[in-house]
C-alpha cells in the first residue's frame, strides 16, 4: 500500500520513548495558527512511498530501538489523514516487533479503532479546550477531536497529552481548569506536556510567501508554562 511521506527523522528523541524513527506523513486538514510545517498541509505533496519500503528504512534502526526502548513514531502533518496506509504500516511494524506511536491532533477521517489496535502509544495534541477556540486557533470542528478521543479511551491505549500555551489564547487559570477536565477524561495518561508558544515557525511562512497568522504575538514565557504544568500535575496527580 502506498502513502505520501513528507520527510523522515532517523534518530528522534522527543516523540515517544527511546530512540525513534519518525515518519512525517503528508497532509493535514487543520490550519493551526502556529503550525511550523505548513508545507505538510497539502494531501498531494510529499513523496509517494510503499509501506514496505518505509518499514525497511525503519528496520535499519531496530538495534537502536531494542537498546533504548524506542521504536517508530508516525507524525505529520496528520498521520490520521491516510488511514489505510497508516494501518498497513503500523501492522507491519507490529509484525516486526517494533514499538509504535502516533503523534496526532486527533483530526482524521475515521477508522480510528483499527488504527489504535496497532498503536502502542498515542501522543495527542489538545489544540484548544472549547469549540469556538478550537475553530479560531486550529480551523476545525472540535467534535472530530472528541470522536478520536473517544476511540482512544475505548482502545485502552496509553496517552501522552500535549498542549501549546499561546499568550492570550490558550493560557490563564480558566483555560487550565478546562484543560484539566479534558486530561482527566483519559484513563491511561502517561504524561502531560505543556509547550510554550515560540515564534521560530514564522520564518517558514515568509519563505513560502505566506502570511503568518500570529504575527505580533509574543513568545510564551517558559517559566509561566512550567508553573501551569506544575499546577496541573499537582491537581491531576500526573
Ligand atoms: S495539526 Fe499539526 S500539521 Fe496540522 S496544522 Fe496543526 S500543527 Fe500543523
Amino acid at each position: 500500500m502506498k502513502g505520501r511521506i513528507h520527510s523522515i527523522e532517523t534518530l528522534g528523541l522527543r516523540d515517544g520513548p527511546g530512540v525513534r524513527f519518525v515518519a512525517f506523513f503528508q497532509g493535514c486538514r487543520l490550519r493551526c495558527a502556529y503550525c511550523h510545517n505548513p508545507d505538510t498541509w497539502s494531501m498531494g505533496g510529499g513523496t509517494e512511498t510503499e509501506a514496505e519500503e518505509l518499514l525497511n528504512k525503519a528496520l535499519r534502526f531496530k538495534p537502536y530501538f531494542d537498546r533504548s526502548g524506542g521504536g517508530v513514531t508516525c507524525s505529520g502533518g496528520e498521520p490520521l489523514m491516510q488511514p489505510d496506509f497508516l494501518i498497513d504500516f503500523l501492522k507491519k511494524c507490529k509484525a516486526a516487533g517494533i514499538h509504535t506511536a502516533i503523534d496526532t491532533a486527533g483530526f482524521g477521517i475515521g477508522r480510528y479503532a483499527e488504527i489504535l489496535r496497532y498503536t502502542d502509544l498515542v501522543i495527542l495534541d489538545i489544540k484548544h479546550v472549547d469549540s469556538l477556540g478550537y475553530r479560531q486557533l486550529a480551523g476545525g470542528d472540535m467534535n472530530e477531536f472528541y470522536r478520536f478521543a473517544d476511540a482512544v479511551r475505548k482502545s485502552g491505549k496509553k496517552v501522552l497529552l500535549r498542549h501549546v500555551v499561546v499568550p492570550g489564547m490558550t493560557d490563564g487559570e480558566k483555560h487550565m481548569k478546562k484543560l484539566k477536565k479534558i486530561i482527566e477524561s483519559f484513563d491511561r495518561v502517561e504524561k502531560v506536556e505543556l509547550l510554550p508558544y515560540h515564534t521560530l515557525g514564522a520564518s517558514k511562512y515568509e519563505s513560502l510567501g505566506m502570511h503568518y497568522p500570529l504575527e505580533g504575538v509574543q513568545p510564551m514565557n517558559p517559566g509561566k508554562v512550567k508553573d501551569f504544568e506544575r499546577q496541573l500535575r499537582n491537581e491531576t496527580g500526573l
